[in-house]
């Protein structure tokens, strides 16, 4: 027998969990977000063996709620549950989910053109087997009201810290098994290098390789502008082959950039391009544009204009051809 639908309240989450009909067909479910739904032997929880993805909705002028960057989330999902060979549910399933939130959320609040959703995507590999489990992947959306806070961190700028992860740049390519590519739930060792930073008096982190290249920060992709030795001024990102997570905001503000006539570069960079560098940014779906202030408490150039130039190309969303909205 199928659950009663539930109703989420004004102001709190929205979730969604991807079921299948008896046929396999998705049949996405509203359920209370303030209750258990996982069961304690799911591998997500065990073992961090599970993928998501963190995307930005935010309300459009009449109000409605859209998704962002919705065909490169989805096409990151599918990449890190192969990576995984892990069997997620496919793109139709998670349109129809975040439609449905996004539509009870609307339902729920008062919502005004501007206001802002996390909306996170999660696949685990399910309940383990070996403790009595239906080893099946467990699946949801859970959509949330986004806190400002980036607002003033965009204005104040991030002190980070260069912090090593500790394998060297080959090592992905060497090692897959490392799984360096894909969004996976293991994010522990990420959220304790945040730590550091906080108790060592940084906002946030950018990881170098164990040989020395930038790679990227704990939730963000690093950009940067510098002139190069040939006098032109160049938009640069992190070799991606360095083992890290191709991140959907730098993918879109550096097509933006290009049309806008702009050249781009792919490192491999090193620590000495953040100190010559006209501008260093943390980029990232929620948080945005986030601009660099000091690297190891050495101040750097802050730049408002290009900041506010790459936060318009990540708002301009060069992904029009598939939102999903709450219409
Ligand atoms: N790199 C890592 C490790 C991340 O966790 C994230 C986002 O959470 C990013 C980069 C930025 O990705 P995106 O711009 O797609 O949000």
């Amino acid at each position: 027998m199928r659950p009663t639908a539930f109703s989420p309240a004004a102001g709190s989450p929205v979730l969604v969990l991807l079921e299948t009909d008896a046929d396999g067909a998705p049949a996405p479910r509203l359920a209370d977000p303030a209750v258990p739904h996982l069961s304690v032997t799911d591998q997500g929880v065990t073992r961090g063996d599970g993928i998501f993805e963190t995307a930005l909705a935010v309300a459009d002028g009449l109000g409605t709620l859209r998704m962002r960057k919705l065909g490169a989330h989805l096409g990151r999902l599918a990449a890190s549950a192969a990576a995984l060979q892990l069997a997620a549910p496919e793109a139709a399933a998670w349109e129809a989910a975040v439609a449905l939130g996004l539509r009870a959320f609307t339902e729920a609040n008062d919502v005004a053109p501007g206001d802002r959703l996390a909306v996170r995507l999660t696949v685990t590999r399910g309940p383990d087997a070996a403790a009595g489990g239906v080893p099946a992947p467990t699946a949801w959306a859970l959509l949330s009201p986004a806190p400002a806070i980036q607002d003033e961190e965009r204005r104040r700028g991030l002190r980070v810290l260069l912090l090593d992860r500790g394998i060297d740049s080959q090592a992905p390519e060497r090692s897959p098994w490392l799984l360096t590519g894909a969004k996976t739930l293991s994010y522990a060792v990420n959220m304790a290098a945040l730590r550091h930073a906080r108790d060592h008096g940084a906002d946030d982190v950018v990881f170098t390789s164990a040989d020395g290249y930038l790679l990227e920060g704990p939730t963000s992709t690093v950009l940067i502008v510098r002139t190069g030795e040939d006098g032109v001024r160049r938009l640069l990102t992190p070799l991606r082959q360095k083992g890290i997570l191709a991140g959907t905001s730098q993918a879109v503000i550096f097509a933006a950039a290009h049309a806008d006539g702009w050249e781009l570069g792919y490192g491999p960079l090193v620590p000495a391009d953040l100190q010559g560098a006209e501008g260093v940014w943390l980029v990232s779906s929620v948080r945005g544009v986030l601009p660099v202030r000091a690297v190891d408490g050495v101040e750097i150039p802050v730049d408002h204009e290009l900041t506010g130039m790459l936060q318009a190309h990540l708002d301009a969303d060069g992904d029009p051809g598939r939102h999903v909205s709450g219409d």
